[in-house]
């Protein structure tokens, strides 16, 4: 996946992340550039905290993984989100795939539960009232974590859960290729969505899915149809 930088490692697994990392920071830079340095700090703050929710996230794949006898090669954390590599998933089981991009999405809906409780025990508003109120944005962000990576929009976990869906009624084969199709129609809605919004990281998400979609599904075909992979 090109240069990466290895910033620890956890759980047995090494977590890596991508030389376009620095464009995260760079964009908050940029689009707080009007705000000044203090506004700029928090942001940045802010975003490192965001990206361990997503760290975790990726952990919650790699643990339910594990419960699967299935190694996690590495994380790797882009400025669009995070993947964890897994080695040997097996195409035969789709109650594993299931499970697996599903504990994701789980471990943010729990660490916006636990910012919820925190925020009703201190009786706290849920309103963000500006930069600096982590807990009502670290809470709205792993809703938001939470529910995005439910779009079915394939590879996301999303399209992953449909996948095992569909593999339920009909071959592994057939499901990639109707998950992946569905994956890329919602990944041009994406890039739309993020024109029409003016929000570059969804073209940047519209745009990784709708590739990673279409490898897949080329890849699939190619396979005979008894021998498609995960
Ligand atoms: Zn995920």
């Amino acid at each position: 996946m090109g240069w990466q930088l290895k910033i620890g490692r956890a759980a047995g697994v090494d977590v890596f992340v991508h030389w376009t990392f620095i464009f995260a920071p760079i964009y908050v830079i940029y689009s707080c550039w009007s705000t000044g340095w203090a506004t700029i700090g928090v942001m940045l703050v802010l975003l490192l905290c965001f990206f361990a929710c997503v760290l975790l996230h990726e952990y919650g794949h790699a643990m339910a993984a594990r419960c699967f006898g299935i190694t996690t090669q590495d994380i790797i954390i882009t400025p669009i989100g995070g993947l964890a590599r897994l080695v040997g998933m097996s195409r035969h089981h789709p109650g594993q795939e299931f499970l697996i991009a599903l504990a994701g999405p789980l471990v943010n809906l729990v660490l916006g539960a636990l910012f919820l409780v925190y925020l009703l025990a201190t009786g706290q508003s849920l309103e963000p009232s500006g930069v600096s109120a982590f807990p009502q944005i670290l809470f709205w962000a792993n809703l938001a974590l939470f529910l995005f990576n439910l779009i079915p929009a394939f590879p996301m976990d999303g399209g992953r859960i449909l996948r095992s869906f569909l593999a339920i009624f009909m071959s592994h084969r057939w499901a990639t290729l109707v998950a992946g199709n569905l994956g890329r129609v919602l990944a041009i809605l994406l890039v739309v969505t993020g024109f029409y919004w003016g929000e570059f990281p969804f073209i940047l998400i519209g745009l990784f899915v709708f590739f990673a979609a279409t490898s897949e599904i080329e890849y699939t075909r190619e396979l005979p149809e008894s021998d498609s992979l995960v």
